[in-house]
């Protein structure tokens, strides 16, 4: 059966990219959809300093537009179409664009990827990149002498306190409940030091701040209803992730948590689908290990492909 393109990347960020890089560099008959303009994350983070290659460091954005760039000279194919749905079982897998009709292909690297979940309290939005943050390994050396607040009371969180104080003066952690949801090693690691502070009971009401960025945080204790605030320069909000799997047919896949299980190889579950970045289910989301991912998973692809049986 002729199919539309031998490989389809679905999703537009550093895994997608590099994906994309790689398929298109081997001579694939290759396309990447994106829904809106490749980079996906990294086009919200000011500043990234940990990527290497890049010794003063580079904004989202230009990291971003450098990786673009790059599948560019290979003539990499993308598409702004968003994906609806998808059916993966079979040897022909068939995605459902938004603008409506269907693409085919013969495999598949799902590179969705995440998104932070939002507290959604007056000044998180306003002050995003201006001290809100949602990646504490990203932004914790801006705040080298200062104070900051984290938000919540998860592995993350409680893991990226303990990170912050490599650099910050103080870090209040602030958890809705009087006990903690991180592993029990975690918590010890973070009550035995003295730069954290814990702020137990308690839910942020607002940010605020001014043109120079955050400056304080509006608290309420659930318990006694009595209202606070604090001085802080950081908000780090670490409640959690959000897969965008809304478009993937969840049932035919493994999860956990709603992210895809992969192998090493980064083969999910079903024979000719791939899964690379913050979509799957691992412990560390970095721009550096999506692309590291996102390699071995055009690699498998790629041997997939190779060893497909002849029509
Ligand atoms: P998580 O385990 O879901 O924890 C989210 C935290 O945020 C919880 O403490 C939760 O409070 C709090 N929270 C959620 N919604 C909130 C809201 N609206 N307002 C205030 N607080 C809110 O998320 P995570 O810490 O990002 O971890 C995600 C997964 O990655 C977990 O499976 C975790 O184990 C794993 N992980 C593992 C490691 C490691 O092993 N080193 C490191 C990082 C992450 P409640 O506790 O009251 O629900």
């Amino acid at each position: 059966m002729k199919v539309d393109h031998q490989l389809i990347i679905v999703g537009g960020g550093p895994a997608g990219l590099t994906a994309g890089l790689y398929a298109a560099r081997a001579m694939l008959d290759v396309t990447l959809l994106e829904k809106g303009a490749p980079g996906g994350q990294v086009l919200n983070t000011d500043w990234v300093d940990n990527y290497p290659g890049f010794p003063d460091g580079l904004s989202g954005f230009d990291l971003a537009d450098k990786m673009t760039a790059q599948t560019k000279r290979f003539d990499l194919e993308i598409k702004q179409a968003p994906v609806t749905g998808m059916d993966l079982q079979e040897d022909v897998k068939t995605l459902h664009l938004e603008e409506g009709g269907t693409l085919t292909c013969r495999a598949v690297i799902l590179a969705t990827g995440a998104r932070p979940n939002h507290i959604d309290i007056p000044g998180e939005t306003e002050f995003a990149a201006r001290g809100v943050s949602y990646c504490a390994t990203c932004d914790a050396p801006f705040y080298r002498g200062r104070i900051v607040a984290v938000i919540g009371g998860g592995n993350t969180a409680i893991q990226e306190a303990s990170h912050l104080t490599k650099f910050a003066d103080k870090v209040y952690v602030i958890h809705r409940r009087d006990e903690l949801r991180a592993t029990k090693i975690l918590q010890e690691k973070a009550f035995a030091n003295d730069k954290i502070e814990f702020v137990w009971d308690t839910v942020p009401t607002a940010i605020t701040g001014d043109k120079s960025g955050v400056t304080g945080i509006e608290l309420k204790n659930v318990k006694t209803d009595k209202t606070s605030s604090l001085d802080v320069e950081g908000v780090f909000v670490l409640i959690g992730l959000r897969p965008n799997n809304e478009m993937l047919p969840m049932e035919q896949l493994k999860t956990k948590d709603g992210f895809i299980v992969t192998d090493q190889e980064m083969h999910t579950s079903i024979p000719g689908v791939f899964a690379a970045g913050d979509l799957i289910s691992k412990n560390f989301r970095q721009i550096a290990n999506a692309v590291g991912e996102a390699t071995t998973a055009c690699l498998s692809a790629e041997h997939y492909l190779a060893h497909l049986p002849d029509e």
